[in-house]
């Protein structure tokens, strides 16, 4: 079948945004608040005549800040069943939070392989705050800005080499 990549990570990292940043659609719904995304969001991607599933399963469900556990336990539970890979997406701009730490630790024992994506990386000048993410232990960030449409290609060719 078609493979299936899983976008992961504690609220706000902008999931959402990256879907629809990659689907070039307005897909899955964008919210400063944490958990509006309610359904499983699919899309079908194609790219360099390739074809692959993105899943955008954040905020399953009703979700308040004491339920983000259960949030990213869901989000992980889903993404194991029917991910090929995993995209692990971080805050350049929050830098290295406990719940990114919970979501990095809950992965590590996983099969799946898995890609860590350093989203908000708006500008170089916040390279370096993305490099933080390396020692979460799910390999170097890959630099990424949904908002200022930054190495979106480059994300999509990683992607593409590991499915
Ligand atoms: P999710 O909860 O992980 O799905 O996050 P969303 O996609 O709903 O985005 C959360 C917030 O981050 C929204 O206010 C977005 O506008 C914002 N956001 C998303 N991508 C970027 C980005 O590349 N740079 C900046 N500065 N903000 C972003
Ligand atoms: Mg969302």
């Amino acid at each position: 079948g078609i493979p299936q990549v899983a976008i992961v990570g504690r609220p706000n990292v902008g999931k959402s945004s990256l879907l629809n940043w990659l689907a070039g659609r307005r897909i899955s719904v964008v919210d400063n608040n944490p958990g509006i995304t309610r359904d499983r969001i699919v899309y079908l991607m194609e790219h360099d005549d390739r074809f692959f599933e993105l899943v955008d399963t954040g905020g399953m469900g009703h979700i308040d800040t004491d339920n983000l556990t259960d949030d990213i336990e869901n989000q992980i539970t889903q993404a194991i069943d029917v991910a090929s890979l995993i995209v692990f997406v971080v805050d350049t701009r929050s830098g290295v939070l406990p719940l990114d730490q919970e979501v990095a630790r809950r992965l590590r024992y996983l099969k799946t392989p898995i890609l860590c994506v350093a989203n908000k990386t708006d500008d170089e000048t916040f390279d370096a705050a993305a490099e933080e993410f390396f020692r979460l232990g799910h390999g170097r960030p890959i630099k990424v800005s949904t908002l200022q449409n930054r190495n979106r290609s480059v994300l999509l060719n990683r992607i593409l080499a590991q499915l």
